[in-house]
């Protein structure tokens, strides 16, 4: 953290409290921006709502990326609030129940993704009920994810999409279904890799299955969404991902997905890529306890707030998220501590064996990576305190103009 952004946050702890959530929609915004102008423009932008369903968040987001990746009937409501148009959302999500597809085929989401075709026969019939033929594309689940990526789910038992084995079975059946148009594929078989050769060999194999899907629906996709599996360093040791390497890596899929698919707009979808780096949680010591040889400090956020910071939502090691004590003027570390949050149990840990120049009640402390994958993806009734805040501030946030509640809808 420079100077100028450690007194920025500390600002913000002061004037907004704490614990909070912090995000920066400009921030968001040129994320889109970079990723539609990568690869010589050959892809459309698809935020995924689920790393941050906050409505300022996805309204800021209206009008720059081009779709949103729905997986609940609640997020399909939460889009439409924030004035995206029902026809640029695609629903994904192994487990829709009747009335979830029900309510995407009554306000008219644009794509529902199938992930079986138990899934597709389901949705047939209520789309021949209303006389309609409803535009689907079919999830397809690769037999492998190249090493290097974070979070993976193929290659072994999963609930997601149609398995590349079963594709023979399934694609022409769905193709079929007369309340159903089959207009593309969507694969999302893993996230969080840092390699940009990782990401263009995984882009491969979902041409690769594209192309076997096409050309057993035989049809000429007008939609191919790529799960873009884009990755953030959340820990010290990790380097950004650089666009321009992924673009050197993946040129020659691109080409080939061009080439071989003329008329289909292809898709990067994507949630942490987009919204992680652009958010902090910000935490304030309570008071200090010297255990043993340690020095912890009880924050007033924790898991509750920030499950993920604690190592707890599917990561395989627990390691620290970046952060920096920010009430305290850069300097040496004066020593390694703990971050434990206030709730009564022994994983509300939020990082351990840190360096900070120092550790005292009252300073605030800035989690980095926070703007995914944070508030909505932790346990907040756990131990009934409060939720955290959220807020969305612009530019610079100097002005008290430019902080708004992250949960209330814009004008
Ligand atoms: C969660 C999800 C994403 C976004 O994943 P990130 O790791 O945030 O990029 C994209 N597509 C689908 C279908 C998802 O379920």
């Amino acid at each position: 953290v420079n100077d100028a952004r450690r007194t920025r946050l500390l600002a913000l702890a002061e004037r907004l409290g704490t614990p909070a959530f912090v995000y920066f929609p400009d921030a968001m915004r040129a994320r889109v921006a970079a990723l539609r102008r990568a690869f010589g423009g050959a892809f459309a932008v698809a935020y995924a709502v689920k790393a941050n369903p906050a409505a300022g968040v996805l309204a800021a987001l209206r009008g720059v990326a081009d779709a949103l990746d729905v997986s609940s009937a609640g997020e399909i409501d939460r889009a439409l609030a924030a004035g995206w148009p029902a026809a640029s959302l695609g629903f994904t999500g192994p487990g829709k129940r009747p009335a979830e597809l029900e309510h995407a085929l009554d306000v008219g989401v644009g794509e529902i993704v199938l992930e079986s075709l138990d899934e597709a026969l389901a949705l047939d019939a209520l789309a021949r009920a209303r006389g309609v033929a409803q535009r689907v594309l079919l999830r397809l689940a690769p037999d492998h994810v190249p090493a290097g990526f974070g979070d993976t789910m193929s290659g072994k038992p999963v609930a997601f999409g149609v398995d590349e084995e079963e594709l023979p079975r399934v694609v022409p059946r769905v193709r079929e279904l007369r309340g159903l148009q089959l207009v593309g594929f969507h694969v999302y078989s893993g996230t969080q890799c840092l390699r940009a050769d990782a990401i263009a060999a995984n882009w491969a194999v979902h041409t690769r299955l594209f192309r076997t899907a096409a050309a057993l629906a035989r049809i000429e996709p007008e939609r191919l969404v790529l799960g873009a599996g884009l990755g953030i360093p959340y820990h010290d040791d990790q380097q950004p991902l650089e666009l321009a390497a992924v673009e050197h890596a993946a040129a020659a899929t691109v080409a080939e997905l061009r080439a071989a698919f003329p008329r289909a707009r292809l898709s990067l979808e994507t949630g942490r890529w987009i919204a992680g780096e652009a958010g902090v949680y910000l935490t304030r010591v309570l008071r200090t306890k010297d255990s043993r040889g340690t020095r912890i400090g009880i924050c007033d956020g924790g898991l509750h707030h920030h499950l993920a910071a604690c190592g707890l939502f599917g990561m395989v090691l627990r390691r620290n998220y970046r952060l920096a004590n920010v009430s305290a003027p850069p300097g040496p570390p004066a020593g390694t501590f703990q971050l434990s949050g206030p709730l009564c149990t022994p994983i509300d840990v939020l990082a351990r064996a840190v360096a900070l120049p120092r550790l005292e009640p009252g300073d605030v402390i800035a989690i980095e990576c926070s703007g995914a994958y944070g508030a909505t993806a932790s346990p907040v009734g756990f131990l009934s305190h409060p939720p955290p805040r959220e807020w969305l501030v612009r530019g610079d946030g100097g002005s008290v103009d430019d902080v708004l509640d992250a949960n209330a809808l814009p004008e």
